[in-house]
């Protein structure tokens, strides 16, 4: 049985038409870059999210950076994250000049954990990016009211939870992305939306916000060739546009496909001694970029165990932000985010995508049942 991590060419056989046109179109129409598809785009996008302002750049790291570069901070400046993450949260608070606090996340979640966030709060402290790791939203509600207390900046890394949906106290029910200040979002091709190339975005209901993270994703000009600040060149272009507007009209159902895929998982492989399944926070939905099972003391070796039989799986994320040779100067060491440190022994996602077939999910539960028994 061929089974894939993420089957992206299946998924584009059922859609080859109506990409196929689309991308013919862009070619005929001779707009490459800004205007037109992207205009088109970024307008659907943001009908989805009902949000204020969705600008296109050209990938999730630099959405991240477009954030930063709005506020206006200055050197040394604290930012609180994740140590449990893809590297470009960390990345671009350095590339910044910013001074990166990073906080430890919860066990269950693997989320950055409010408590942490609260010990790390100072009087240097000007924004906290949380990331909705994996397709499921951070605790926002509480994150939210330190970020009031201690007026910080939030920007919500939700480059792997486009479509989730977070739900208040009250009963309000929101997309992830529109509840902080700033929301970013990557549409590499694996991510839930994910283009034929790189691709990114940033949201915000902030109009302020909105015109000078538009103006610094184009060199910072404003009338064309008047430059207001220092900006950078970061677009999306006309083609991917394209076809991410095509998948946008699909991606409630792929939602639904991965959420299937991972009721499945859940179903089969609930109750088994040795490992665990996600847990399901009561604020969020779960959209499932990734199904990742805790396996302590016998993750390699399942992994080693899966792919003896044709089964691809993935460990994100293998060693903690703090811990990489890159990002020692920061002063971190082992021991300081023991949650995040064990999560990294301890993940395994499954392969999850939107054309996982009942007989791929058979054949993987299949083979995690027999090495467990
Ligand atoms: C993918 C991802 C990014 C970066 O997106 P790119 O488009 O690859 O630059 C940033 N943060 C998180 C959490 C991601 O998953």
């Amino acid at each position: 049985m061929n089974i894939q991590m993420v089957d992206l060419l299946s998924q584009y056989d059922k859609i080859k038409i109506e990409i196929d046109t689309q991308i013919t179109n862009v070619i005929r129409s001779s707009i490459f870059v800004k205007g037109g598809k992207v205009t088109e785009f970024e307008e659907n996008l943001r009908k989805y999210l009902h949000t204020g302002h969705v600008i296109a750049c050209g990938n999730g790291t630099d959405a991240l950076q477009i954030a930063l570069m709005a506020l206006n901070l200055n050197e040394g400046d604290e930012v609180i994250t994740t140590p449990f993450t893809f590297v470009s949260t960390l990345e671009v608070l350095v590339l910044m000049k910013l001074k990166p606090i990073l906080a430890d996340v919860d066990p269950d979640t693997f989320n950055i954990s409010p408590e942490s966030v609260m010990n790390c709060v100072t009087e240097k402290t000007k924004a906290i990016v949380p990331v909705h790791l994996y397709g499921q939203c951070s605790d926002l509600e509480s994150l939210m009211n330190i970020a009031k207390t201690h007026n910080l900046v939030l920007i919500e890394d939700a480059c792997q939870a486009l479509g989730t949906e977070y739900h208040f106290t009250n009963g309000e029910t929101v997309k992830a992305g529109t509840i902080g200040d700033i929301a970013c979002n990557s549409f590499f091709p694996t991510k839930n939306l994910g283009a034929f190339g790189d691709g990114g975005a940033i949201y915000t209901s902030n109009d302020e916000l909105g015109n000078s993270m538009r103006s610094i994703a184009n060199h910072g000009m404003g009338i064309r060739y008047h430059y207001h600040r220092i900006g950078m060149n970061s677009r999306l272009d006309a083609i991917q546009a394209a076809i991410l507007d095509v998948k946008l009209k699909y991606l409630d159902q792929y939602i639904l496909a991965r959420q299937n895929a991972a009721a499945f998982y859940d179903h089969e492989l609930s109750g088994i001694q040795g490992l665990s399944i996600p847990v399901r926070a009561t604020y969020s939905s779960h959209t499932f970029h990734q199904y990742t099972l805790k396996v302590p003391g016998r993750r390699d070796e399942l992994q080693k165990y899966l792919k003896e039989k044709g089964i691809p799986s993935m460990v994100y994320y293998p060693i903690p932000l703090h811990l990489q040779e890159a990002y020692q100067f920061l002063g971190y060491k082992p021991g300081d985010f023991p949650i995040a440190e064990e999560l990294s022994q301890q993940v395994l996602s499954l392969p999850m995508h939107t054309e996982l077939s009942n007989d791929q999910l058979n054949f993987i539960v299949a083979a995690i049942l027999e090495f467990f028994n």
